[in-house]
């Protein structure tokens, strides 16, 4: 389940953390805000009349639409604009690759006919069912060569050259004391399910999972052709590896701290660091050799990987990568339907929910949008990305950004030194809106339309060669981590840039012809939000240039994580589902840029209309209160209760309700446009303010 993570990348949703992209229903559910509102932007007919907007803004932003709304079958979740908008590019891609399959490729599409072969090999479902079996059971073989030692590193170095990531994964990033350089990072993992809270646990409930696990495991192995008695010792074996591996792995609020997963090591230092793990080897197998430059997020977890292949037999390790293989290929929807049903069913019960298995177009879409994302990209800008929204999205972070340099110069907290390097990181950032200047050259992808396993793998392992290939050399700030038509937005600490993909400059988060006050509340909020990542807890540890350095004078640090802790307590009393609270340790960064991103796009709406007639009014709406309803409504979600657990444990976003009441009870300006009193629910008595 676990996808190459981005370090240091925040997102304005979860696309990072999150096992796989959602999934969407067939059709949107006709209730929902698919069907134009009576206002652009906002939709005052969801609006529940019966709740206070002063006791809680969500219920009442929200109500009548989640009433109405049923969540499809199979999502995990549904929130009212994101989903609704991928399920819209979703169409629309599905649109492209249906007409380039059946020949219809634009010959002006440089990669058009590698993406229209891998969705075409991606559709051929029968295919799938004849042949996936036999390309597991040929890596099986290779596998059962593996007899301890030497012969583990090669075995996982071959898998990680295709992109499945036993013991570890690896990937380029930037060295975070050295923006300017790429390094290979290899950070902990290894494990199948979504956290190592779930092998480390010793409660009923997750004592429980772990039996259910080994017997899906199991499952699998049998479906694959084992016989259930070594299946069986397959997945206990199996098991055994990654609790081991678990033990060793930080938290994810642990893995928060930039300081603590930046640990620069050649590979001398990896040779002390797991001796018994014949690092020339694995490196020759995944291409890299000769590359020296590493970072290693966690150094207990490669002592942990030297301990295990000094232990562990070598039937535990054949065991442990065969399943490693078959999860790949059963993720990609490549094997008997059996298998992806199997693992589709586990996967439902415990994290997502959901009744039904996605169909197979949009499993295809999806693949192709991972795959060869930039290939794909080019063809959606092409086709749906307005050309004056660039300049739209540009005015918009002109304006919130005036506004941040206006709040740090006034901010009574902040002594001038910091001030001043406050200053010089924010007139350092850059943005990136779009799609990439320069597209990504697949030329080197080798796909056959009757072949979809051996093709997708074939992509997957063009990306890490691209990936190795970049290490060690200087960092190209031209590279995209998100695809054109990623409903999302991202903040990079080492390239202090925001990035704004062409798929998330749509309505509701931007409308033509709805009043700013709208915009700035939805799309507004989400340049302050990921402006304001450059000064979360995290953030703020990188200077201008991207760099992990301390430009705070030690007082006002102080005084940042005395404001940051009143956040981060405030959450803590939130509950996530049922007798599960939310984290306020781990959801602390996104939380301080949803209360920073609406108090800067607040005073940039202010500011934009500074001498200026005030906006008309909507359905008796003043135009602040437009505002705050937009960005509310945007939040409007159903979440699968087995899904709002999951997300308690990796998501670092907060559940929407408090996405929404959280930084709202915080904002005097609220209270204010909303006519809410002290001793009000959306009043908080000790607000939070950082930014
Ligand atoms: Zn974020």
């Amino acid at each position: 389940m676990p996808r190459l993570p981005v370090v240091g990348l925040a997102a304005f949703l979860a696309a990072c953390a999150t096992p796989r992209a959602p999934e969407a229903p067939e059709r949107p559910p006709p209730s929902s805000s698919a069907a134009a509102p009576a206002s652009p932007g906002i939709d005052p007919s969801i609006v529940d009349r019966s709740v206070s907007p002063c006791v809680d803004f969500y219920a009442y932003a929200c109500g009548g639409w989640a009433r109405r709304t049923e969540i499809p079958a199979d999502k995990e979740r549904w929130v009212r604009s994101f989903d609704v908008m991928r399920e819209e590019n979703r169409e629309r891609l599905h649109g492209l690759l249906d007409a380039a399959a059946a020949g219809k490729v634009d010959p002006g599409d440089r990669f058009g006919q590698k993406v229209a072969d891998l969705y075409a090999a991606c559709m051929d479902e029968d295919a799938a069912e004849r042949s996936g079996l036999a390309w597991l059971r040929e890596e099986w073989t290779r596998l059962d060569a593996v007899k301890g030692g030497a012969d583990v590193a090669a075995a996982v170095g071959r898998m990680h050259a295709r992109g499945a990531f036993p013991l570890f994964s690896v990937r380029a990033t930037q060295d975070a004391r050295d923006s300017s350089q790429v390094i290979g990072n290899l950070v902990q993992g290894g494990l199948s399910l979504p956290d190592r809270d779930y092998y480390v646990r010793k409660d009923d409930a997750s004592e429980a999972l772990r039996q259910d696990f080994l017997a899906h495991v199991a499952r699998q192995f049998v479906l694959a052709g084992e016989p259930s008695a070594s299946a069986a010792a397959d997945a206990s074996a199996t098991l055994a590896v990654e609790v081991s591996l678990a033990e060793s792995a930080w938290t994810r609020v642990e893995m928060r701290d930039p300081i603590r997963v930046y640990n620069r090591v050649d590979l001398a230092g990896l040779r002390r660091a797991a001796p018994t793990f014949d690092w020339e080897g694995y490196l020759a197998a995944l291409g890299a050799t000769g590359v020296s430059s590493f970072n290693a997020t966690t150094p207990r977890a490669l002592a942990r990987i030297d301990e295990l292949v000094r232990t562990a037999p070598p039937a535990t390790w054949r065991a442990y990568l065969r399943w490693h293989a078959l999860a790949q290929a059963a993720d990609l929807r490549a094997l008997p339907r059996a298998l992806s049903e199997e693992a589709f069913r586990f996967r439902a019960r415990h994290f997502t929910g959901e009744k039904s298995m996605p169909v197979r177009w949009k499993h295809c879409v999806e693949v192709t949008d991972r795959l060869l994302g930039e290939a794909l990209g080019q063809a959606f800008a092409r086709r749906f990305f307005a050309p004056n929204a660039r300049a739209k999205a540009a005015s918009l972070i002109a304006g919130v950004q005036g506004a941040m340099q206006r709040r740090i110069s006034t901010l009574g907290w902040m002594d001038d030194a910091t001030r001043a390097r406050a200053q010089e990181k924010l007139a350092a950032m850059s943005d990136k809106v779009g799609y990439p200047e320069r597209w990504r050259d697949y030329g080197a992808v080798r796909l056959r339309r009757d072949a979809f396993l051996a093709s997708a793998l074939s992509a997957s392992a063009f990306e890490m060669r691209r990936q190795i290939g970049l290490v060690g050399k200087p960092v190209d700030r031209g590279e995209w981590r998100m695809t054109a038509p990623t409903v999302n937005a991202y903040y990079s600490p080492p390239l202090n840039e925001i990035v704004l993909p062409a798929g998330i400059l749509q309505p509701p988060f931007y409308t033509h012809g709805a009043n700013d006050a709208v915009n700035f509340g939805a799309m507004g909020l989400v340049v302050g939000h990921e402006m304001t990542h450059g000064f979360d807890d995290q953030g703020r540890k990188y200077d201008a240039r991207g760099n992990l350095a301390d430009w705070w004078s030690p007082p006002v640090g102080a005084e940042f994580v005395r404001r940051a802790s009143c956040v981060e307590n405030q959450y803590s009393g939130y509950t996530a589902v049922d007798d599960v609270k939310v984290d306020g340790k781990l959801t602390l960064g996104e939380n301080l840029a949803d209360l920073g991103g609406l108090g800067l796009s607040l005073a940039a709406y202010r500011a934009s209309r500074a001498g200026l007639p005030p906006e008309p009014p909507v359905a008796g709406y003043s135009p602040e209160q437009q505002f705050f309803l937009a960005h509310a409504q945007a939040w409007c979600a159903i979440v699968r209760p087995e899904n709002a657990r999951l997300r308690a444990v990796t998501d670092p976003h907060s559940p929407p309700r408090w996405r929404v009441n959280g930084p709202l009870s915080n904002l005097p300006e609220f209270a204010e446009a909303f006519r809410c009193n002290v001793g009000d629910p959306m009043v908080r008595s000790d607000r939070c303010q950082v930014w």
